[in-house]
């Protein structure tokens, strides 16, 4: 693979409108996330994409001004501050790393498989426990540290809770509740139910656009080193962990489809985001609020795909 910059004569970047639109077409199909009642308010028919290179040069197409909540993208990151602050065996002494075949917010398999720990740290109750191995004295700077690792690797000081999604999901959050409740009985939770779970929805709810998603993968797509300062914010290892997881969970339980239709380790979070990378080339922000089935953005995924069979991304 070259790792030349996007050209913005490249005729696929050219084409990139057109792609969006054909895949824009779906988003009258898919449905907006309500469980969480904030979320409910994004707008059903928005589509964008932000495409980054290595010298920050870029791409966008579509709705790619609007910002969103990260939700599930969030636990690529506190799993790499996570594991920063703890080291690996710490961290998965406490949280697996097998894909469920489950919904993210079940709980089914932590009664019925021993020992009771999360599968991976991608799904609800694996992101709990990551939270509280985020270090920092009490909730408040726990947050505040995740924020701020957050603003590092997006290259952007704005970067926000947005607390009405924080505030919403917090009132609407018995599944996540009661899962923590759970892991706490198990063992695999220490420290105050509330407190672990303040950090985890204030993480859920921070605020971004494309353009943030696609700085924060960059620094994915080149191991851990902000390919544009030249910065490295993260050990290579670690950031080998969270693609990996990425591949095998990163799409819900969808992932196999999406590793097979896309080829390249995602995230997507419920309020619609899906952060991608081309691993030494591209890190990816697409946003469209309307789910499929499985909860990932039906417009997002079709565009990836388009843009994978075009351009030959797929790794495999
Ligand atoms: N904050 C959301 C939750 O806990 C994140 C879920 C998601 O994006 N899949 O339910």
């Amino acid at each position: 693979m070259d790792s030349t910059p996007i050209n913005e004569n490249d005729q696929w970047s050219q084409k990139l409108p057109e792609w969006l639109a054909a895949s824009k077409a779906l988003c009258s199909e898919g449905t907006v996330a309500s469980y969480i009642p904030e979320l409910s308010k994004a707008p059903q028919s928005a589509l964008g994409i932000h495409i980054m290179d290595q010298k920050g040069g870029g791409i966008t197409a579509g709705d790619c001004g609007l910002s969103f909540t990260m939700q599930s993208i969030s636990k690529v990151f506190t799993l790499l501050l996570a594991l920063m602050d703890n080291g690996e065996k710490i961290v998965f002494d406490k949280v697996g790393m097998e894909p469920t075949g489950d919904n993210f917010n079940s709980m089914l398999k932590l009664e019925l498989v021993q020992p009771g720990i999360p599968f991976n740290p991608l799904i609800n109750a694996g992101a709990i426990v990551i939270s509280s191995l985020i270090g920092g004295n009490g909730p408040e700077e726990k947050a505040e540290r995740t924020l701020q690792f957050f603003r590092k690797l997006a290259h952007n000081d704005k970067l926000q809770v947005d607390l009405d999604v924080y505030r919403s999901e917090a009132e609407s959050a018995d599944l996540n509740r009661s899962m923590a409740y759970f892991l706490r009985d198990n063992g695999v939770l220490t420290g105050k139910v509330n407190d672990v779970l303040d950090v985890y929805f204030r993480h859920c709810s921070i605020q971004v656009r494309c353009e943030d998603l696609a700085r924060m993968a960059l620094v994915l797509a080149f191991d851990g080193r902000d390919p544009i300062t030249g910065i490295r914010h993260i050990p290579r290892r670690y950031v080998q962990i969270a693609k990996t997881f990425m591949v095998t969970c990163g799409m819900y339980n969808a992932s196999g489809e999406f590793a097979i239709d896309v080829g390249l380790p995602a995230k997507s979070g419920v309020a619609g985001g899906i952060l991608t990378l081309v691993p030494g080339r591209y890190g990816i922000g697409v946003y469209g609020p309307a789910l499929n089935p499985k909860g990932n953005s039906i417009a997002g995924v079709h565009l990836l795909e388009t843009l994978s069979k075009e351009l030959d991304w797929s790794l495999f």
